[in-house]
C-alpha cells in the first residue's frame, strides 16, 4: 500500500516573516493527521525557521532544488549535504520552471537525482509535456524521454526511494488541471516504464504524484484514480486552510 503524499511547493514565495504564521497554522490544522504524508518545500531562506516550527509535528521538510556538487566554488548554489544538514527529507528536482527558466537539462537533473539519493534525500522528480506536445500527440514520448534520462543513472536499489510527479506544463498555475482520466493514463504509463526497467515490486512501491492546478475541490477525484498517489501543489499550498483541506481530502470533516 502506497501512503498518499501531498507536497507543497511554495516556489519563490514567502519571506521568513510570512512563513512563520503559515507554518504555525499548518501544524495546528494538520495536528496528528497521519493518513497522508505531508511535505512543505519553502524557499531556502525559510528552511531553518520551518525546521524549528515543524519539529515534533507530522510535517516533513523539502527543498525546491539543489546543485550536484558537495561544496566548493559554485556561487549561489546549495548542496544536498546542506539540505540534509538543515533537516530536509525531500527535494523537488527537474521542475518545469527550472527546465524552462534556468535551462536545466535532463543530464543536470539526473546528476541532481543521484546527488540527492547519495545524501539520503528523496527526490521528487518532475516530468511533463507542453500543451503543444500534447496537441501533437507526443505527450507520452516526451515523458518517456524525461524519465529515461533519470533511469540512466537511477540504480535498482535506489529506485524505490524516488518519487515521480507528472506535471503537464499546461496545467501548472493555469487553473486548468488535467482531467483525472488523463492524469491517470499518463501516471499508469509512467508506472509501466518503471516496471519495465525495475520490475513489478519497485513499480508498485514508487509513489507517483500529479501536479498542476490541484485544489481542495479537484483533489478527491484525482485521488480516486488507482495510480495517483498524491499531489505536488503550488498555489494552493500558500494558504494554510486551503492546503490543510487538500491534505485531508478523504475526510468529510476535513473542513477547517
Ligand atoms: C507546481 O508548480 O508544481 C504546481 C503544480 O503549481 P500549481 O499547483 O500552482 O499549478
Amino acid at each position: 500500500m502506497r501512503k498518499p503524499l501531498m507536497v507543497g511547493n511554495w516556489k519563490m514565495n514567502k519571506t521568513i516573516t510570512e512563513s512563520i504564521p503559515l507554518i504555525t497554522d499548518l501544524t495546528e490544522f494538520l495536528k496528528d493527521y497521519r493518513k497522508t504524508e505531508i511535505v512543505i518545500c519553502p524557499p531556502y531562506t525559510s528552511l531553518w525557521v520551518a525546521r524549528e516550527l515543524i519539529q515534533d509535528s507530522n510535517i516533513l521538510l523539502g527543498a525546491q532544488n539543489l546543485y550536484f556538487q558537495n561544496d566548493g566554488a559554485y556561487t549561489g548554489e546549495i548542496s544536498a549535504r546542506m539540505l540534509q544538514n538543515i533537516g530536509c527529507s525531500y527535494v523537488i528536482l527537474g521542475h518545469s520552471e527550472r527546465r524552462e527558466y534556468f535551462q536545466e537539462n535532463s543530464k543536470d537533473i539526473a546528476r541532481k537525482v543521484q546527488q540527492a539519493l547519495d545524501f539520503g534525500l528523496k527526490p521528487i522528480i518532475c516530468v511533463g509535456e507542453k500543451l503543444k506536445e500534447r496537441n501533437e500527440g507526443i505527450a507520452q514520448k516526451v515523458v518517456k524521454e524525461e524519465v529515461e534520462a533519470i533511469f540512466s543513472i537511477l540504480k535498482p536499489l535506489d529506485a524505490g526511494r524516488a518519487v515521480f510527479a507528472y506535471e503537464p506544463i499546461w496545467a501548472i498555475g493555469t487553473g486548468k488541471a488535467a482531467t483525472p482520466r488523463d492524469a491517470q493514463d499518463m501516471i499508469k504509463y509512467l508506472r509501466k516504464l518503471l516496471k519495465d526497467k525495475y520490475g513489478k515490486k519497485t513499480a508498485e512501491q514508487v509513489r507517483i504524484l500529479y501536479g498542476g492546478s490541484v485544489n481542495p475541490d479537484n483533489i478527491k477525484a484525482l485521488m480516486a484514480e488507482p495510480d495517483i498517489d498524491g499531489a505536488l501543489v503550488g498555489g494552493a499550498s500558500l494558504q494554510a486552510d486551503t492546503f490543510a483541506r487538500l491534505v485531508k481530502y478523504n475526510d468529510s470533516n476535513g473542513l477547517i
